[in-house]
């Protein structure tokens, strides 16, 4: 039986050392089994922490046999493994074991989720206003914007710099503040509970008028809901007065929310309203290195083209962007078992993952504009960008011709678009400048040699 904490770090540390032989992929082990450790042992669990969501994956499906008849052989007997990301581990749950008879809590599920920080918050033209106006805050809550309304489509960061905020408070600016994040459909459903009878609605009043700082995000949730935003208002008000910091995010700005009511819509106006626009291409590649370094890979693995080509077709969403990066990761170390992830990989893998008759086309129309700003010293978003001096410009000719010989079915229009938009005339005239120049310029004639054996896959 395991009694000891240097018992149970002995056991693992000899599980892993078996799992290593075994399994014979050192940048796997390297990546996924390194980092982890026993957490706790609950009855017949091993509950073992992770360094990524990924590896949580890996660990709970493709190699849980593996590890599982590693553990057996070595403690002789039959536990169960559970793999957690150490982000999501808290001391509370193994605290709510030991004392099930707590005091009644509202908003059971919200947290300020400590990965999502300004610091892995990358920051550039897109939402530099709300970044800025958010450390604002946070440095000195309740007296500078009052309340902070940030808004934007989906995806695009409101929610991670919300849990920014709530670090900052906690770890820097404040430590000791109270701080409560809800998202509006949890403030909705608390609510209502609190109108059945279950909760009682002044002590939920009480309690979230007792934080220092109130996060709420996704408000539009409450709109319609004409009983709540009453509730919400006289809770606003209160902590309003008493000088305490207020966020609040939605997918649209406050006149816009349907049906919420005139004195909501006034209030939410009065502080600091501010907009996440889209990122641009370089500003989702950065993000994208990031995320892979989260995850515990090497931003090594990926050919620049790849990242290039995620971040230009999913820059409306960073958490889709994000999702296929996942996915991507998952599907060619745990399918293909490769290694290093070039374009054609990512472009079989992308095929199974997100299917549509067109990636193909638009990643080998990707790959073209890479090769071409590689071999001219460029970056891709320079090569399809506005700047007209002579290379930058011979370049870029040079990329809509070999795209339009290469992909045969590919128009002018489409082209155009690769390129900032540009109209099916000018790629035209850009494409047919080639045309001649090869018949009488040897090293135009040479560069586009070149450039054609490297596009040969
Ligand atoms: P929203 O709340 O606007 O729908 P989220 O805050 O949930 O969006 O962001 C979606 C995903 O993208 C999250 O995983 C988040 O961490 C990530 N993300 C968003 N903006 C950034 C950024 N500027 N830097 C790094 N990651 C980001
Ligand atoms: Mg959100």
């Amino acid at each position: 039986m395991i009694s000891s904490i240097s018992e149970i770090t002995q056991l693992w540390n000899r599980a892993l050392t078996k799992i290593e032989q075994r399994l014979g992929e050192k940048q796997v082990f390297d990546s996924f089994f390194s980092e982890t450790y026993i957490f706790e042992i609950k009855g017949d669990v091993i509950v073992v922490a992770v360094n990524s969501s990924l590896a949580a994956t890996l660990l709970q499906g493709k190699y849980y046999s593996i590890i599982s008849d590693v553990v057996n052989e070595l403690t002789e007997s039959n536990f169960k493994l559970e793999f957690v990301p150490e982000k999501d581990l808290k001391v509370s749950d193994v605290q709510s074991i030991a004392a099930p008879t707590q005091k009644q809590k509202f908003f059971a599920d919200s947290e300020i989720k400590s990965a999502l920080t300004f610091d892995n918050f990358v920051v550039g033209s897109f939402n530099r206003e709300a970044s800025q106006a958010s450390l604002m805050i946070a440095s000195n809550p309740g007296k500078m914007f009052n309340p902070l309304f940030i808004y934007s489509s989906s995806g695009l960061g409101k929610t991670h710099l919300m849990h920014a905020i709530g670090n900052y408070i906690q770890n820097v600016s404040k430590p000791g503040a109270k701080i409560l994040y809800v998202s509006g459909f949890d403030f909705v459903e608390e609510y209502i509970k609190s109108v059945r009878g279950e909760k009682d609605a002044q002590l939920l009043k009480d309690y979230i008028c007792d934080f220092d700082v109130l996060l709420l995000d996704d408000v539009q949730m409450l709109a319609n809901k004409v009983k709540t935003q009453d509730y919400f208002f006289t809770v606003y008000e209160k902590l309003m007065n008493a000088g305490k910091q207020i966020v609040i995010t939605s997918d649209r700005q406050p006149i816009e929310i349907a049906e919420l009511q005139e004195r909501l819509v006034t209030r939410f106006s009065r502080g600091l309203i501010v907009k996440i626009n889209e990122p641009d291409q370089n500003t989702c590649v950065e993000i994208l290195r990031k995320k892979i370094i989260a995850n515990g890979l090497s931003v090594d693995r990926f050919d620049d083209a790849v990242l290039y080509f995620l971040a230009d077709k999913f820059s409306q969403n960073l958490r889709e962007l994000e999702g296929t990066l996942n996915r991507l990761i998952f599907y060619t170390l745990s399918v293909k078992h490769t290694d290093h992830i070039t374009l054609d990989v990512a472009a079989e893998s992308l095929q199974s993952i997100i299917g549509g008759k067109n990636i193909a086309s638009e990643l080998s129309e990707q790959k073209i504009i890479n090769v071409v700003a590689d071999y001219y010293n460029l970056s891709p978003s320079q090569l399809t960008g506005k700047i007209r001096t002579g290379q930058i410009a011979l370049a870029r000719h040079i990329a809509m011709y070999l795209i339009r010989i290469t992909l045969i079915d590919v128009s002018l229009e489409k082209i155009g678009m690769a390129f900032g938009g540009k109209d099916h005339t000018t790629v035209m005239n850009a494409i047919q400048k080639v045309d001649k120049g090869l018949k009488t310029d040897p090293s135009l004639k040479e560069a586009v040699d070149e450039l054609q054996k490297r596009l040969k896959p």
